[in-house]
């Protein structure tokens, strides 16, 4: 037939272990994602029919989004996943605020899509502060208030890191941040997501980052909140989409998938959370007895089901390899 897929064919007996790397599409958001993918085809700037369709499923998934997130519909940005939605929100930012001032402020713990994105802007004459983290991994927020100047523009520190799922302070970072005028916080909250509920107000950033992969919707759609008032330019030009914030037909399946994955990860999440503390501690429990493995990241500020460990004298690739043969 046209079938040109391999066949896939793990081993039966396999334990998928790396949901911070990605997860699979829940069926939920597959079954809402399928007529967007099919016979609701349409352009959502189109005004036909079939162009008013598909928009009014993009705006309903916006106010969904916006709901649990505490967000009004149009501070969102939907965006091909986390990585854009980084490059969105600290390269918008950055030109933005340059009149201001050129300093952006992050810690030695960010994702490459925000590190190798600061990176990249220092080319261009922005400074780069790079905070380190105590033992645990968190950024200390005394320190980062310290490294304020007047020509600090910007801020980024992830909610909680992905690797050893460490939950920084972000709160007391914004009260910091925002202590001063016109200084922006951009919080990476892609692996936090699925665990932390996630309140743009209470927690008082200025820009914040989710990807739909990491929380059972599908690769491929991301959100960058943009709070009101806040000046981004965007990162790529064409159309009128996303309030010209984001030109580019959007993904309304993708985008449908995410608002309906976000939703459920919502309403489970404290069952869930339950449930993955405990797996979690039992099988760092198990790790523990294990002579010479080490625990990493926060004893109690982590996210839940998130386990860490060193191995003196093991590579983590290698072991994962070797896992993977088993
Ligand atoms: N930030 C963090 C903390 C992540 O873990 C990831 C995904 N590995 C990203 C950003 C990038 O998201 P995406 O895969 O959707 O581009």
């Amino acid at each position: 037939g046209s079938r040109r897929v391999p066949a896939y064919n793990p081993s039966a007996m396999a334990i998928y272990l790396d949901h911070a790397a990605t997860t699979p599409l829940r069926p939920e958001a597959l079954e809402a994602m399928l007529p967007y993918l099919t016979d609701r085809f349409g352009n959502p700037s189109s005004p036909h029919a079939f162009g008013r369709a598909a928009r009014a499923a993009l705006d309903e998934a916006r106010e969904r989004m916006a709901a649990r997130l505490n967000a009004e519909p149009r501070e969102l940005v939907f965006t091909s996943g986390g990585t854009e939605a980084n490059n969105l929100a600290l390269k918008g930012a950055a030109w933005a605020g340059k009149a201001r001032g050129n300093q952006i402020v992050t810690s030695a713990v960010e994702h490459h899509s925000v590190g190798h994105t600061l990176a990249y802007l220092e080319k261009f004459g922005f400074e780069i502060v790079t905070l380190g983290v105590d033992r645990y991994g968190r950024v200390d927020p005394e320190e980062l208030e310290a490294r304020l100047e007047e020509r600090t523009i910007l801020v980024s520190i992830m909610l909680a890191n992905n690797e050893v799922g460490t939950i920084e302070p972000i709160a007391e970072i914004a009260r910091r941040v925002h202590a001063r005028r016109g200084v922006l916080l951009h919080v990476d909250a892609v692996a936090a997501a699925p665990h932390l509920p996630i309140d743009v107000r209470a927690l008082d950033v200025d820009l914040l980052t989710l990807s739909a992969h990491k929380f059972e919707g599908p690769k491929g759609a991301g959100v960058c909140f943009v709070r009101r008032g806040v000046h981004i330019l965007a990162q790529q030009q064409g159309g009128t989409q996303e309030r010209y914030r984001r030109a580019g037909t959007e993904d309304v399946a993708a985008i449908v998938g995410m608002a309906t994955a976000y939703e459920l990860a919502c309403a489970e999440r404290d069952a869930v959370t339950a449930r993955l503390r405990q797996a979690g501690a039992r099988l760092a429990r198990a790790l523990a007895a294990e002579p010479g493995i080490e625990r990493t990241g926060h004893p109690t500020e982590r996210l839940a089901g998130l386990v860490s460990v060193v191995i003196p004298g093991v590579d983590g690739a290698e072991l994962v390899v070797a896992l993977d043969l088993g």
